[in-house]
């Protein structure tokens, strides 16, 4: 059935003899930014959004290093919408600040339930480049922290690649900020946006993810393959370390590896899955993260 909200028009409510999700397009009026906006909100409140969590694998011994949270939006009647559609809304719309605390907080709550507080398990969390503009957000994050009791060394923010940062100057206060806090900080997808090398020279990071879409065109571009280089030596310089993003296939494991990335990422590892299933997929003991490696590593 047509999800009227994907297309970005719901039914008329003063149809009343009409069967709303059937009505011809031309009978539907768009819905209001406000409206998209009052709903996200709502959601955020009333605990609608939800986190998978996808591991984050040592390629050398198939160790579980971390796992980054990932939202999904649990609309009730609804089937479960991913985030590229809202974020985007929540940074236009100054819900990005109260989303990111709702996954943050959801996040140390169920890592500390579900795979225990004493492991040495990672935990990354995204973070739109708009809020490192806030000049409260490492005392923020710290509180959180603090309001779980979850060793800040555990924590990754990862900084993503929505937006570009506007004031580069404020960032790198904000980045120190969170490092003087012993928080991580990763930079994300490298490869798919505005992440620059001189970006990657400036900011402390901890971590550097290299995008699915940079990794798949190492294999026929020798320009590809020299930004990769040429990153991960940064990365090297700082002490940093590399994750593979978007490994879909035992080659692509294998062609991270080559590559230098000592962390790799996805679907040929695991899928994001829900809390229960990571703990699963962990084999049930939070302490012991060496699990089976996939058929076909090597
Ligand atoms: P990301 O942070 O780069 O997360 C990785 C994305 O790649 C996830 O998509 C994940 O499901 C997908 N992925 C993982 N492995 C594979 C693979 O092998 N192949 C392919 N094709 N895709 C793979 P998802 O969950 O839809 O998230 C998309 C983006 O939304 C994230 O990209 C991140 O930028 C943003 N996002 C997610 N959660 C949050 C959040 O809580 N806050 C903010 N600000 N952004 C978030
Ligand atoms: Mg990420
Ligand atoms: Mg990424």
């Amino acid at each position: 059935m047509l999800d009227l909200s994907d297309i970005g028009l719901e039914p008329v409510n003063d149809a009343p003899h009409r069967a709303p999700r059937t009505l011809p397009v031309s009978l539907m009026r768009p819905v209001t930014a406000a409206a998209r906006r009052a709903r996200l909100h709502d959601a955020i409140q009333s605990g609608e959004l939800r986190n998978r969590y996808q591991p984050i694998v040592e390629l050398a011994t198939g160790i579980v290093a971390g796992v980054e949270a990932l939202v999904r939006w649990h609309a009730p009647g609804r089937r479960i919408r991913k985030p590229n559609g809202f974020i985007s809304l929540a940074e236009d719309s100054g819900l990005i600040a109260p989303l990111t605390f709702a996954v943050l907080d959801r996040a140390l709550s169920e890592v500390s339930r579900w795979v225990g507080v004493d492991t040495a398990l990672g935990l990354s969390v995204n973070i739109s480049p708009l809020l490192l503009s806030d000049a409260h957000l490492a005392r923020r994050i710290a509180t959180a922290l603090d309001r779980h009791e979850f060793a800040p060394e555990r924590l990754t923010v990862e900084i993503t690649e929505s937006h570009d940062i506007a004031d580069v100057e404020r960032a790198h206060h904000t980045i120190e900020h969170l490092r003087g806090g012993r928080v991580n900080v990763a930079l994300d997808d490298l490869g798919c946006g505005f992440a620059t090398i001189s970006r990657l020279e400036r900011f402390a990071f901890t971590q550097l993810k290299i995008s699915k879409s940079l990794i798949d065109r190492t294999v026929a571009s020798e320009q590809a393959r020299q930004t990769v280089a040429r990153a991960i030596e940064i990365a090297r310089a700082k002490g940093a370390a590399v994750v593979a993003e978007g490994l879909e296939s035992a080659e692509a494991v294998g062609a991270a590896r080559e590559l230098g990335c000592e962390l790799g990422q996805g679907f040929f590892l695991s899928p994001p899955l829900t809390g229960r299933d990571l703990v699963r997929w962990l084999g049930g003991a939070g302490n012991d993260r060496q699990r089976a490696l996939p058929s076909g590593w090597s």
